[in-house]
């Protein structure tokens, strides 16, 4: 067995396969570049090595520079996890060289499935059904252009060294053929250094169904049954499940055979999937799937074949890896339930799922309901140079609906806040009503996506708890009296405090009257909220809301406060109060006094009135900049000094707060 493990990857990948390799008492070694130094894997693996700068082509790609370190650090094996060098036969054969076990197929396995055309060429002769089309060796615009009239309209032209979605084009009539088929070669030619394409029909109601295979060096090969991945955009997955909907048993044995077949014919070994798409518009059947490619690595996606079947994926790897034999037979091998995987990604949806940056500084994942695969904690940053995925919240259930159930609950409590991120559109996914239903198809997303990229406006509750937040009435006091743990709360009459709180672009200024011990009303134009604070932890409240006792999530950042509640997530900017936090200290407890000249643009208060430490006093302009002066301490107003409109000199007294004793 593999005693000592190279990890040649980073993120949930890298601390997904730490994981079980430790479990198996292997030792782990993690590689990590400038950018990763206090990443969650480097922590997890016993040793670590620097490998280069941020950028993966001086990091994560250095296939001999990592081949090195897996020397160096006396590795005996090194897993390439997926991305990266997973699927570079050259790499393979780096490792093999230097003594090292490749734990994945053979190069010559990655090879043969390298190219679109030659894979399917393979299959074909395996006797594996291929997409109808062209991938004969006719590279002339004029003879490709028949073949895809001879094939039919709509056609999906390839590059053959294609992968991600690039270099597909869809074209929809022979006018358009020879521009389209240009264009595909470009972009063949630029991100994989071959422009030759190949010619597909287009289906126009296709599901994306894969296999999971796995072969061992004894000559076993067994599938682990399906997963549906057609909720994709752009080609890319969002959302997959295992089994797929509506699968008929028939159907999946067929797969099942083919995809077993596909493993055979290139001698496979370790884990593999088959891609095939299913032409659904008569729904799923036995004679309607073909082979689209191989991955010849672990996908994203296994978790949820481990879910169905009982099975960690990785250890076989690492046991095949060493030698040994598949665990189990396919008879011994079933479906349990229901599983479904979806991607959290720190991602602007409505700027056309832009990837976004940003630090977590806050980070909770609902680990007591899902399975969370995460390669990040809080604190930890998204930066520009790898794949912005957070995690992978992936859920179990009997059935679909209870599955589906355990999904949306789950990503409802899903809390992250520091960056742009998909949860919400995830949310809106998963409740789809023809997702719900199981009518997927990979074209589902593209058709909804205007529904499901709709911003929610904040309700009152929201912006009431927001409001309460940006005045401090939600904040845990230091004092050990359980009194003194909320606070605000006061003895004398009805208090105003003004907060002035932004969101999408509207800013708005709100009035929280107090009520009582922990009990407010928000003012909201003509909306009025009362909230009861009934405790406060350090980033939750419990509430009651107009009668409701409910709780609510609230995190505040430098000028930022995120408030998750009732299943979604609402960024507040706080754009003045702490403009101008340095404002209160002027004058002490007792007095405000003008910090620089300046026009007294607006008084907030009058005589007498009664305040909270950090309530807006009043308005000074100066060098045409508004400050807000605040409250120095809760109290009365004792005498104002000064009226709207009147200019003022740096040190002039404005206002005096009233004798405590006056205000009890
Ligand atoms: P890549 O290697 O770039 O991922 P694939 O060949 O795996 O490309 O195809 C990616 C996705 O494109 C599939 O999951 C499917 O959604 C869509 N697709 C591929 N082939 C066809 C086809 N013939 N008709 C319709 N859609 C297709």
């Amino acid at each position: 067995m593999i005693k000592k493990l190279l990890v040649a990857n980073r993120g949930e990948i890298a601390c997904r396969i730490i994981r079980t390799a430790r479990s198996l008492g292997i030792k782990t070694v993690a590689i990590y570049s400038d950018a990763d130094q206090t990443a969650l894997h480097v922590s997890m693996a016993d040793e670590a090595y620097r490998v280069g700068s941020p950028p993966v082509s001086e990091s994560y790609l250095m296939a001999d520079r990592i081949v090195e370190i897996g020397v160096l650090s006396k590795a005996d094996a090194i897993h390439p996890g997926y991305g990266f060098l997973s699927e570079n036969p050259e790499f393979v054969e780096k490792v093999e060289a230097a003594g090292l076990i490749f734990v994945g197929p053979p190069a010559e396995a990655i090879r043969s499935m390298g190219l679109k055309d030659a894979a399917k060429k393979l299959m074909e002769q395996a006797g594996v059904p291929v997409v109808p089309g062209y991938h004969g060796s006719e590279r002339d615009p004029d003879s490709l252009a028949k073949e895809a009239d001879r094939i039919g309209y709509p056609v999906l032209i390839k590059a053959r060294a294609g992968g991600g979605g690039k270099g597909m084009r869809r074209v929809d009539g022979s006018e358009d053929f020879r521009s389209a088929l240009e264009g595909a070669q470009r972009e063949g030619m630029a991100s994989f250094g071959d422009s030759v394409c190949l010619i597909e029909k287009y289906l126009t109601k296709p599901r994306h169904i894969e296999i999971q295979v796995f072969g061992d060096a004894h000559g076993n090969v067994v599938h682990l049954f399906e997963r549906d991945c057609s909720l994709q955009r752009r080609h890319q997955k969002v959302i997959e499940e295992a089994p797929a909907p509506d699968m008929p048993q028939d159907m999946r044995e067929e797969m099942g055979r083919a995809a077993v077949q596909a493993a055979r014919a290139i001698g496979y070994q370790g884990a593999g999937t088959i891609e095939f798409i299913a032409d659904v518009t008569d729904g799923l059947r036995p004679d309607r799937f073909y082979f689209m490619e191989m991955n010849t690595r672990l996908q994203v996606e296994h978790p949820v074949t481990e879910l169905v079947t009982g099975q960690d994926l990785v250890e076989w790897q690492l046991r095949v890896a060493s030698g040994e034999a598949l665990p189990v037979s396919q008879e011994d091998l079933g479906l349990s339930g229901w599983a479904f995987e979806a991607r959290l990604y720190a991602e602007d949806v409505a700027k056309n799922f832009l990837p976004a940056t940003g630090t977590l500084n806050y980070l909770d994942l609902p680990e007591d309901r899902a399975r969370i695969d995460s390669g990040v904690r809080q604190g930890d940053t998204i930066t520009p140079y790898y794949d912005p995925m957070i995690a992978k919240i992936i859920v179990h259930g009997q059935s679909r609906q209870a599955a589906l159930n355990k999904l949306q609950t789950a990503l409802e409590n899903s809390h992250v806040a520091g960056t742009t991120t998909n949860i919400a559109f995830l949310s809106s996914l998963a409740r789809h009503p023809d997702f719900e239903s199981g009518d997927v198809d990979t074209g589902l997303i593209d058709r909804n996506v205007e529904a499901l990229v709709v911003e929610d406006k904040p309700n009152a509750d929201v912006i009431a708890i927001a409001a309460l937040a940006s005045a401090g009435r939600l904040e845990v006091r230091k004092g050990t009296d359980p009194f003194d743990t909320l606070s605000g709360w006061r003895h004398w009459t009805e208090a105003k405090q003004f907060v002035r709180l932004e969101w999408q672009g509207d800013t708005r200024e709100l009035c929280i009257v107090s009520k009582g011990a922990q009990e407010f009303s928000v003012e909201i134009e003509n909306e009025a909220v009362s909230i009861s604070v009934l405790s406060v932890s350090t980033n939750s409240v419990n509430l009651s809301l107009s009668g409701r006792k409910t709780s609510a999530c609230v995190v505040r950042s430098d000028r930022e406060l995120t408030v998750f509640f009732d299943g979604r997530s609402c960024l507040f900017n706080l754009p003045d109060l702490l403009d101008n936090a340095g404002d209160v200290a002027e004058g002490g407890e007792n007095q405000l006094i003008a910090p620089m000249p300046g026009l007294v643009k607006l008084l907030h208060v009058s005589n007498g009135e009664t305040v909270i430490k950090g309530a807006p006093l009043l308005v000074l302009e100066a060098m045409k900049m508004e400050h807000t002066l605040l409250a120095p301490r809760d109290g009365a107003i004792g005498e104002i000094m000064v009226s709207e409109g009147g200019q003022v000199s740096e040190g002039t007294m404005l206002l005096v707060m009233a004798e405590e004793k006056d205000a009890a």
